[in-house]
């Protein structure tokens, strides 16, 4: 098997027997499933999101209700596709009623993003959302630029991974072009951004 897929696979497995999460008991109890992450174990680019919402935890797949359909139409105004990039979550089981992740949830499941990143390498990590924002920006020095995502979409920052440079570009969440329409026209925008760092 080649290496990155198997160390892919260990992050899964140890995240499906992981009881001591908060989020362990919902999940079993709901019959869901861990959402670990999809696409190209080669990519270019990892986006970044919060956490499952009830679609995802029902079919293990990122962002594959109405956000990742619209993430979907984000890529292909670029022309980049979906199956050429990574998609993953800063946690990995739904919360109930899609509330907002806590802090010992980020805490968990942190690391296994971690080592999802150092398994990838990917050269530009773009956050969809503030907590995957506060975390990726923490992680590579870049506390300093932290302002709400509302001040910092769409800016590019240079982090440093342990393989080298990542850009770190931070978006809005799809979900909330969903409720504010007018933030359509400004994630294309951002998007065009990511496409100068590919
Ligand atoms: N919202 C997220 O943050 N992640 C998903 O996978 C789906 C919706």
């Amino acid at each position: 098997m080649e290496e990155k897929t198997g160390e892919l696979k260990k992050i899964r497995d140890e995240i499906i027997v992981l009881k001591q999460s908060p989020l362990y008991g919902y999940r079993t109890e709901n019959k869901y499933f861990p959402v670990i992450g999809e696409g190209s174990h080669d990519a270019k680019i990892m986006f970044v999101g919060e956490a499952p919402g009830k679609n995802e935890a029902m079919t293990a797949r990122p962002f594959c209700g109405a956000s990742g359909k619209f993430l979907d139409e984000l890529l292909s105004s670029i022309g980049v596709d979906r199956k050429s990039v990574y998609v993953t979550n800063l946690v990995k089981d739904r919360p109930p009623e899609n509330r907002d992740p806590e802090p010992p949830e980020i805490a968990l499941y942190g690391p296994f993003l971690d080592r999802q990143i150092e398994i990838i390498q990917p050269k530009v990590i773009a956050t969809l959302g503030r907590h995957s924002m506060k975390y990726i920006f923490e992680k590579y020095g870049l506390s300093a630029a932290l302002a709400s995502v509302s001040k910092i979409h769409g800016n590019a920052y240079t982090g440093k991974a342990s393989y080298g440079d990542v850009t770190v570009i931070a978006l809005y969440h799809p979900a909330a072009a969903l409720y504010n329409g007018s933030l359509r026209d400004v994630m294309k925008e951002d998007f065009k951004v990511i496409k100068k760092y590919l």
